[in-house]
């Protein structure tokens, strides 16, 4: 049995990336993969699970969603023994070392990346994003709608390189460490890239590759998405 958990879609369901454990517990039934997709609230202990899913949302609610998962351990404790997290903007941020918060101070992450979410002096990231480079389930297409920018350690490797949209704010999106994967791509990403979610489903499961899905819809809004990201650059 897979289980999908989203995490503390009260605090960090803003911007619709409960839909990503949606579409795991979906590409996984309709391969015969038994699964379950619990959405964990930040009042409840955070349920076991092999991929968390992690949203965006305002700084407030990420920084109290900080203090929850310090308080709980289990997420930190499921990654340290190999969980899939998927991190979505302030999902990405929240695993950081640090992020600003939009009263001017600084608050603190979960240390997962070696990563830093900084203030920044130009307008807010809002818009379509295009990410792209050598892995198998590049290019993504999605939206993004954030005011920090994010400084990876130069050890951490980015998800992928920005071709159109702003990202970390470097030419780059996200962070990718062993299983842990971060974007500010919402959309929600995985209805948007079905390639990703396949992979994120192969690692939870140690299976290398999953057998293609029959007539998947979801690939043609992700060709769709592409082509008017790239004809309106
Ligand atoms: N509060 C964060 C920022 O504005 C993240 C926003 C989001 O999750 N979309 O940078």
């Amino acid at each position: 049995m897979l289980r999908v958990v989203t995490v503390y879609p009260d605090l960090l369901g803003t911007y619709g990336d409960r839909g990503n454990g949606i579409v795991l517990q979906r590409r996984a039934a309709l391969r015969g993969i038994e699964s379950a997709h619990d959405e964990a609230t930040s009042d409840e202990r955070l349920p076991v699970a092999d991929i968390y899913c992690i949203g965006g949302g305002e700084d407030g609610p990420q920084q109290l969603a900080v203090e929850r998962l310090e308080q709980d351990g289990t997420l930190k404790e499921r990654a340290a023994d190999g969980a899939v997290v998927l991190a979505v903007c302030a999902g990405l941020q929240v695993l950081g070392r640090s992020f600003a918060v939009s009263d001017g101070t600084r608050a603190g992450g979960l240390g997962l990346f070696e990563l830093d979410t900084v203030a920044s002096a130009q307008p807010r990231a809002v818009g379509e994003v295009v990410v792209d480079g050598a892995a198998g389930y590049l290019p993504l297409t999605g939206f993004e709608n954030h005011a920090g920018r994010t400084v990876r350690d130069e050890a951490l490797a980015p998800l992928g390189r920005v071709i159109s949209g702003v990202g970390n704010g470097d030419g780059t999106d996200g962070a990718l460490v062993g299983r842990l994967v971060g974007t500010y791509l919402h959309g929600p990403v995985l209805a948007r890239n079905p390639l990703l979610a396949d992979w994120l489903l192969a690692l939870a499961l140690d299976a290398g590759e999953l057998a293609p899905i029959d007539d998947d819809p979801s690939r043609g809004l992700h060709d769709e998405r592409l082509g008017v990201a790239r004809r309106a650059r």
